[in-house]
């Protein structure tokens, strides 16, 4: 390869590094951004001059113009609140990318080492497992009828299981098979993969989505990692290589937040219920934004729970107003941050960092559980799922298991919901119905804003 390609790939590996490294903190994520585009620019541009591409330039441009366009615009309209299946689809295509770059090459029979026969080949069932994989954790996320609940027939993990041992099986036949294999093998081998990725995220219906994601986002990286040892892309392969371990340690992060094992996350059939959940006993009791407010103005400490709704309402800034509201009251104020709150992993911290809250006041499940007992109120906005107690104390929930913040252990409870709707699992929230606690109904902006309004007033 010509030197100063080359030389342009590394520049771009390391652009996407330092890109990287800086979105592991809110305040120079968007720089980080900026930095690993730069890179992919820098790859992208070079790659025109790289000496085997000396044909079809009017289609890579076309493929450029068609992508870039989509991209550009969709990622101007999505609403925040929608970017997790806008991941879920970006995923997608870049696992179809990986494996389409492995059709390409294997279909070539250009006489590949068995080595690099074989990451080819790795390659292609992960990227093809990605590929399908996301698209279906996109039609869930969006809401799509056919697929939002769990779909499951018999047998359903002994299927799964032969579908990935047809498409392991056809990859060592290509492997192993020098160039002799048919293209019908070829195709037959993506349709098995392919299928695989299917019927592996179907069952999935509970709160378990956003491992899914993010080990799809690991998969992704890996081929492409592969494939770009494949076609010998220093940049293909660092880049693959720092998403997917990137996207190991998120997947490993999340299942630990969802307390599962991976090894569940692959084969098993989680986020499910046995359909024998415990009747929930007691009432929702409503509480008015005045009575609120003066029993969070008198309180010594107030732990703030934010979730989905809380995105969904855009309430952040209202939120932090009447947190400091209340600290100039000298009420001690502290925030409840659970890891799969919201709809992306670090959902609700980027929202509270770009309200201006400060660092040193958010804390993560583990900080923070424990002092929930000293609380005098929990004030829960927009959250559900992640303060549901039914997930330690009924192993019939499709959530027992996953750790929550302990909301209950507070003396009071006011929950900021707009009615009864449930959380993204559909689990009834026992915590609703407790004795400490009142339900504040309204949007969460709005209901910000009425506290607000009426601590001033007192
Ligand atoms: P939930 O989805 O459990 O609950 C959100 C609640 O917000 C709803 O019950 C809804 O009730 C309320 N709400 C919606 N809009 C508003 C509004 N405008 N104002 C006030 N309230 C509103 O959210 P959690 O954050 O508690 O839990 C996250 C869930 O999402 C978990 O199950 C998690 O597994 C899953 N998930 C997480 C991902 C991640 O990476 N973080 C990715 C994918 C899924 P109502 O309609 O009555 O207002």
């Amino acid at each position: 390869m010509n030197f100063i390609v080359e030389l342009a790939y590394y520049i771009a590996a390391v652009l996407f590094i330092i890109g990287l490294k800086q979105m592991a903190s809110p305040t120079t994520a968007q720089r980080g951004i900026q930095w690993a585009g730069a890179g992919m620019v820098l790859a992208t541009v070079v790659t025109f001059v790289h000496p085997s591409i000396n044909t079809n330039y009017i289609l890579i441009i076309l493929a450029i113009a068609i992508g870039g366009g989509l991209a550009w615009k969709s990622a101007k309209t999505v609403a925040m609140t929608d970017m997790p299946q806008m991941i879920a689809l970006y995923n997608g295509m870049g696992g179809g990318a990986a494996a389409a770059i492995a059709a390409v090459e294997l279909m070539k029979h250009h006489g590949l080492s068995t080595g690099v026969q074989t990451l080819a080949v790795v390659g292609a069932l992960i990227g093809a497992i990605a590929f399908a994989g996301s698209g279906i954790a996109f039609a869930k996320l969006q809401g799509i009828k056919a697929f939002r609940a769990s779909i499951r027939f018999p047998n359903q993990q002994l299927i799964n299981g032969v579908v990935f041992a047809v498409a392991v099986l056809l990859g060592l036949v290509i492997i192993f098979s020098g160039n002799d294999y048919s293209l019908f093998i070829l195709a037959l081998f993506f349709v098995a993969a392919l299928a695989f990725g299917v019927l592996m995220t179907l069952p999935i219906g509970g709160a378990d989505m956003p491992v899914v994601i993010s080990l799809y986002n690991a998969f992704t990286g890996l081929a492409v990692g592969f494939e770009g040892y494949v076609l010998d892309n220093p940049a293909m392969m660092i880049a693959g290589m720092v998403v997917g371990s990137a996207g190991t340690l998120l997947t490993q992060l999340m299942a630990k937040a969802m307390n599962r094992p991976i090894s569940n996350v692959l084969f098993s059939q989680f986020g499910t219920s046995s359909g024998e959940e415990k009747p929930i006993a007691g009432s929702m009791k409503a509480i008015e934004a005045q009575d609120s407010a003066i029993m969070l103005a008198f309180a010594e400490k107030v732990i703030v729970i934010p979730g989905y709704g809380m995105a969904v309402a855009q309430a952040q800034h209202k939120v932090w107003e009447l947190c400091k509201l209340l600290q100039q009251r000298g009420v001690m104020v502290k925030f409840a941050i659970h890891p799969v709150a919201g709809r992306m992993p670090g959902h609700m911290n980027v929202l509270l960092a770009e309200a201006g809250v400060p660092y040193d006041l958010i804390y993560d499940l583990d900080e923070i559980n424990e002092e929930f007992k000293t609380a005098d109120v929990a004030v829960v906005i927009g959250a559900n799922d992640v303060v549901n107690p039914v997930a330690l104390t009924d192993p019939a929930s499709p959530i027992y298991g996953m750790p929550i913040l302990n909301a209950q252990d507070a003396k009071n409870v006011i929950v900021i919901k707009r009615g009864q709707g449930a959380g993204f699992s559909g689990v009834e929230n026992h915590l609703f119905y407790a004795d400490n606690c009142r339900m504040l109904y309204g949007d969460g902006q709005a209901a910000a804003n009425d506290l607000i309004h009426h601590i001033k007033e007192l």
